[in-house]
């Protein structure tokens, strides 16, 4: 069988991921096939950077998946990029901060006129010198996530998030004067209550004072803070996999306070995921070959209408308590880290206890996870 490839029915009963790059380099990154005026990134060549993360927040299934983290070499997309001769990049990553090239590639970029965009940073790599580059180049948004409404909740998620690290960050995106400051977080964490929100409320007139500190006397910098606010859909292969999925009336309540905060501040902006819609993506990544039948009717009707038809089929999908030996359908695809690691995750989660991230020196002189071991198995790499 070929190394990392499934197909149903006929491979073995585990097949495991293969691995590509030697610790820390990621010798073949990915890159857009196709570049195109009618694609979901219009006339972008999209540029993978980093892959796999080493922060390891529990919800996140690229921190999971694509580990050990590992960096593509400057020469290597300097190549691509020479080879495509691209109108515009974006730059595709777990940790776009981290990579040490980031700069010096947005340099040579820019030296080309080849324009870029890059996705979600974190507050705690934001340089001066990035974001003073980032806005002579004409960006005008800034995205840092935020992931939780308190402390507790990034916490238990292992986010390693400094609150004063954050509000420096805004302050400093206010004072280049980005005009826009879009924020992410996602709401569902199990025991999520009113006193997370009620901190968040708290946290977002932080946010409003730093801003407004970056903006001193002369009233520019960031005029708008959006806040975008998605429902925690429980992803296989994460220590979350043993959470219950969200119920659909508390990710409206959530909802509806996040709005109600928001509403508060002036130049702040709210938009919610569809509860609704989460609930058929957590149907689609908790359910195994039993959801066939719904799927192979929504080719027909459309998915909406066709798990009306199976609605106890999704109830209990969804509803389904996972315990420690629980067998999941993904089970079978071995990605590597191990199962026992991710237990460990979970209840660290809920006794609100943080994992360090990965170490420089890589997994055989960590071996934390498993991938030490998983890598050095053949066809592991
Ligand atoms: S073994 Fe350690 S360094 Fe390697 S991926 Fe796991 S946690 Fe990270």
């Amino acid at each position: 069988p070929l190394p990392g490839v499934m197909v149903p029915g006929m491979s073995p009963e585990r097949v495991r991921r293969a691995v590509v790059g030697a610790s820390n380099v990621l010798g073949s990154p990915a890159y857009s096939c196709f570049v195109s005026s009618e694609a979901q990134f219009r006339d972008m060549l999209l540029l993978e950077v980093n892959r796999g993360c080493p922060y390891g927040c529990r919800f996140c299934a690229a921190g999971s998946i694509y580990k050990p983290p590992r960096h593509a070499e400057m020469a290597a997309l300097q190549e691509i990029v020479e080879r495509c001769e691209p109108h515009k990049v974006g730059l595709v990553g777990t940790a776009l901060t981290d990579w040490p090239d980031l700069l010096p590639f947005l340099r040579w970029l820019a030296e080309r006129k080849v324009k870029f965009s890059l996705s979600s940073l974190r507050a705690d790599g934001l340089t001066d010198e990035l974001l003073g580059f980032l806005r002579h180049t004409g960006t005008r948004s800034v995205t840092l996530a935020l992931e939780g409404a308190s402390r507790r909740l990034r916490r238990a998620m292992n986010k390693h998030f400094s609150e004063d690290a954050f509000l420096e960050a805004v302050a400093r995106v206010s004072r280049l004067q980005f005009g826009t400051l879009k924020l992410y977080m996602i709401t569902g964490w199990p025991d999520e209550g009113e006193e997370d929100w009620a901190e968040f409320e708290e946290f977002m007139s932080c946010v409003d004072a730093a801003r407004k500190a970056g903006q001193g006397n002369r009233k520019k910098g960031v005029e708008l803070v959006s806040l975008s606010v998605s429902c925690l859909v429980p992803k296989a292969w994460t220590p979350l996999q043993w959470a219950d999925t969200p119920d659909e009336d508390r990710l409206k309540a959530a909802m509806k306070r996040f709005k109600g905060i928001v509403g508060r501040f002036k130049g702040m902006r709210f938009a919610g995921e569809n509860p609704a819609q989460a609930r058929v993506q957590m149907f689609l990544a908790r359910g195994g070959e039993e959801i066939f039948p719904c799927l192979e009717r929504a080719a027909e009707i459309g998915l909406p209408a066709a798990m009306r038809e199976h609605d106890a089929l999704v109830h209990d999908v969804l509803l389904r308590h996972a315990e420690r030996d629980t067998v999941f359908p993904w089970d079978r695809l071995e990605i590597g880290v191990s199962r026992k690691f991710l237990y460990s995750e979970w209840v660290k989660y809920r006794r609100g206890m943080v994992t360090p991230p990965c170490p420089q020196d890589g997994c055989q002189a960590c071996g934390l996870c498993g991938m030490d071991d998983f890598q050095s198995l053949p066809h592991g790499r």
